[in-house]
């Protein structure tokens, strides 16, 4: 899939959301439980600004003893929110049954949950039952950090003739939740926007943060990184909520988050800001030149101490060697002011290219 071979429309025209500005808004409740649940919760929303309510049908839940959704049942309350509030309504869909059972009650937008992202059997059934229709479909990241996985859902999508395609960007599955229950990984959103510049990208906070401590800030962060909106879960009562109770919010919190907010521009016509952003853009680039240089300076002399090692019948890793290394560049990044994680990263990706050098080195026939 090439961006030319994707056919995608822009959120504004999909017909859902009034304005035409990021970020587009979806909320409302992980779940929905009641109809009287459904209709406080989409009302107070309404009264504080959001035109588009969320709710779960069906809910893929990890445990079978949990909360699985009150199922169709619940499609007549979204009809009431569409009726009398005048709100467009979302739910989840991971079957070709689902889809039917939704766009027959006349669902405004539909989103796939990130468990049946990762099936690409069950993706395909979801967009041929799709096919023919024009609903706009959100497509949640996988479970796994797989980007091409996610863009495969896409293309799925694509395929059956869905022009009004976004992602949703909910984090991913860790084995022990660290600050987040799911990792954000922001380089993976990065990465498909750098791919597809085009493709509308939306976060998920609630998901990512697992606890509403933190919607605030990953909120703030999607919009930073250009984000297109936000799906975030509330609750007219949190506390009883029978699904991710400690991720939700009240309508009246989500409004204050949403007011704290800053969206930040993409560009400007400014012309100071231009000549100015340019220059320390130039600066960044001799520094990524000065940076190259000395990678390559650095894979040379590996390439050299691998020949001397094979000369002499030494192996290629000395634990201790490397230990000191990392210790050593700790404690003078440390006094630079560069975080520990991230040389780390770095440190750890230059060595493992460095022993893969000498790995090719020691190989090679003859020298
Ligand atoms: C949801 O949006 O409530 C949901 C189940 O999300 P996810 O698929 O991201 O876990
Ligand atoms: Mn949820």
């Amino acid at each position: 899939m090439s961006e030319n071979e994707l056919n995608i429309c822009k959120p504004e025209r999909w017909g859902i959301f009034s304005g035409t500005e990021r970020p587009f808004l979806i909320a409302g409740p992980c779940s929905a439980e009641s109809e009287e649940q459904v209709f406080k919760t989409a009302k107070a929303l309404k009264e504080n600004g959001i035109g588009v309510f969320r709710a779960g049908i069906w809910k893929p839940r990890t445990r079978p003893d949990c909360f699985e959704g009150a199922g169709s049942e619940g499609f007549a309350w979204l009809r009431r929110v569409q009726q009398e509030l005048g709100m467009k309504t979302a739910t989840e869909v991971a079957n070709a049954k689902h889809v039917h059972e939704a766009l027959k009650a006349g669902v405004d937008l539909l989103w796939i949950g990130a468990r049946t992202t990762a099936n690409p059997f069950a993706v395909q059934e979801l967009a041929d039952a799709l096919a023919g229709t024009d609903i706009p479909v959100l497509v949640k990241n996988p479970v796994n950090p797989d980007v091409d996985l996610w863009l495969g859902a896409v293309e799925r999508l694509q395929r059956a003739g869905l022009t009004k395609v976004g992602i949703v960007h909910r984090g991913f599955s860790v084995y022990r939740h660290s600050k987040y229950r799911n990792a954000p990984q922001w380089q993976l959103p990065i990465e498909v926007r750098r791919r597809y510049r085009e493709l509308p990208l939306i976060c998920d906070p609630s998901h990512i943060a697992g606890n509403r401590a933190y919607l605030q800030e990953i909120s703030q962060q999607a919009l930073d990184l250009g984000f297109d909106g936000l799906m975030l879960e509330s609750h007219i009562c949190p506390e009883i909520a029978l699904s991710d109770a400690q991720q939700q919010v009240t309508p009246a919190a989500l409004k204050k988050l949403i007011d704290n907010l800053v969206v930040r521009a993409f560009d400007s016509t400014d012309v100071s800001y231009n000549e100015n952003i340019d220059e320390l853009r130039n600066r960044i680039d001799q520094l990524d030149d000065e940076l190259l240089n000395i990678l390559s300076q650095r894979m040379r002399m590996a390439v050299e101490i691998g020949r001397y090692k094979k000369q002499k019948n030494i192996t290629i890793l000395q634990a201790g060697r490397w230990e000191q290394i990392l210790e050593k560049v700790f404690r003078a990044g440390e006094q630079k002011g560069l975080e520990k994680e991230l040389l780390e990263k770095v440190f750890c990706a230059i060595h493992e290219a460095s022993i893969n050098k000498q790995t090719e080195v020691m190989n090679e026939l003859k020298n």
